[in-house]
């Protein structure tokens, strides 16, 4: 009889990092997590985290993700504040990957095809697939046997329809060189949305909503009997909301001046635009932070407050258009580190939305972080529901309902 499926370790890695937890998947519970930070460059640092007990971070030698994996592994499987007893315990590994393109519309088991065709969709993710394939590679060779499923961000988004996924221009570049909007962040929205039909208790074929994701990087779905119908990302994580240091939407041709005003090359001009621009560059607050622009507005610094208006300005308009495309959204979701804990910023998005007949419970709101519940009063006609996003627990229920799935095939 093939073994049960049980312990589930998730990985995300990065260029220089590799974030890790690992579930007891009987009753999803969370063993430990961490991450290693550095990998690559000088110092490398792991930082593990057994549930319920402190952090503990020490330098590691660790020139690529396999090393750094190696002492994940120690790490999990030490005497005395490990999880585990061998490195055997663990059943499969669950991998985010940012792109699926259209190529994967579900999360899927890893084979040679399966690595060979993402390592054809590079091109889409130049900076992060790489590192997630590197990731993967890692994993094969340290945990022999041991199946591995990847999890795309990209493929709960496939859903929608090609009146929402088009750019305007000419058809051949969709079908030629794959330029579409394609939407990021699906685990997170598909973990709130399944869970927001579990709230609402209705049916996830039958449940409408908008999800909020707010975070560094910032997106909405909009989603309708389950399933997303449009996103705010695009062919990258640049279009949509205003981010951290994302500019999120903004007239190419202003991008265009700003390039010959500062006399940019292509690539710089994709740099600014992603890692210079944003709630940072509105308010000088390194990367943007929620926290920082919330206190600099407080004392009265016009800049944040602007910043604060724009950000709420953008993200109701966007909760307005997707209200209407879904037919009338159930809830609207909030999550995501600012969607989780920012009052000043979720009150923002909810005093714009009275034409909905959203109103703000403003005891409520300073109430609530990171734990479920109602931000909206009894009276509005939609609940506005604050949901903590679990992308992890995502990536090794996916996990596991793949391997179950591939079992009986
Ligand atoms: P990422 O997109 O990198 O995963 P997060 O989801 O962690 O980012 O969100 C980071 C954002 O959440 C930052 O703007 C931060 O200021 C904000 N944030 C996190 N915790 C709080 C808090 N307790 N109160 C207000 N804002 C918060």
């Amino acid at each position: 009889m093939a073994k049960e499926i049980r312990k589930i370790l998730v990985v995300n890695a990065g260029s220089s990092s590799l974030k890790y937890m690992l579930f007891d998947m009987k009753g999803e519970k969370m063993l430990c997590k961490g991450l290693v930070e550095r990998i690559g460059i000088d110092a490398p640092r792991l930082v593990y985290q057994k549930a319920g007990a402190e952090k503990i971070a020490r330098e590691i030698a660790a020139p690529d993700h396999a090393a750094a994996l190696k002492s994940v592994v120690e790490a999990i499987s030490d005497k005395e504040n490990g999880v585990i007893a061998s490195l055997k315990e663990i059943d499969a590994i669950g991998h985010r990957m940012l792109h699926g393109a259209e190529v994967f519309k579900d999360s899927v088991k890893v084979d040679a095809k399966v690595l060979k065709e993402c390592k054809k969709l590079i091109p889409f993710g130049p900076l992060h697939m790489p590192p997630n394939i590197g990731g993967v590679e890692a994993c094969q060779k340290i945990f022999k046997g041991v199946p591995n499923v990847v999890v795309f961000d990209t493929a709960f988004h496939q859903t929608m329809p090609e009146c929402a996924f088009l750019y305007a221009v000419a058809p051949e570049f969709y079908r030629k060189n794959g330029i579409r909007k394609y939407g990021f962040h699906g685990t997170s929205h598909k973990f709130v949305t399944q869970a927001a039909a579990k709230f609402l208790k209705k049916p996830l074929t039958k449940v409408n909503l908008v999800t909020c994701h707010l975070g560094n990087g910032s997106s909405l779905a909009a989603i309708k009997n389950g399933e997303v119908i449009d996103t705010t990302m695009g062919l990258t994580p640049l279009a949509g909301l205003i981010m951290g240091t994302r500019t999120g939407d903004i007239d190419v041709a202003a991008a265009i001046a700003i390039a010959k005003i500062k006399r940019l090359t292509l690539d710089e001009l994709d740099t600014f635009l992603n890692k210079k621009s944003g709630l940072e560059a509105l308010t000088g607050s390194k990367g943007g932070d929620m926290r920082d622009i919330c206190s600099k507005a407080e004392k009265g610094d016009l800049d944040a407050i602007v910043a604060l208006e724009m950000f709420g300005h953008r993200t109701a308009l966007y909760v307005g258009g997707y209200n209407t495309l879904v037919g009338g959204a159930d809830a609207i979701i909030m999550t995501g580190g600012i969607g989780e804990n920012s009052s000043e910023g979720r009150e923002q998005i909810v005093k714009r939305l009275g034409a909905l007949g959203i109103k703000l419970d403003k005891k409520a709101n300073a109430k609530i972080h990171g734990e479920i519940g109602v931000i909206s009063t009894k009276d509005s006609k939609i609940p506005v529901v604050v949901l903590p996003t679990n992308e992890e627990l995502m990536i090794a229920r996916d996990t596991m309902r793949v391997l179950k799935t591939s079992k009986k095939a």
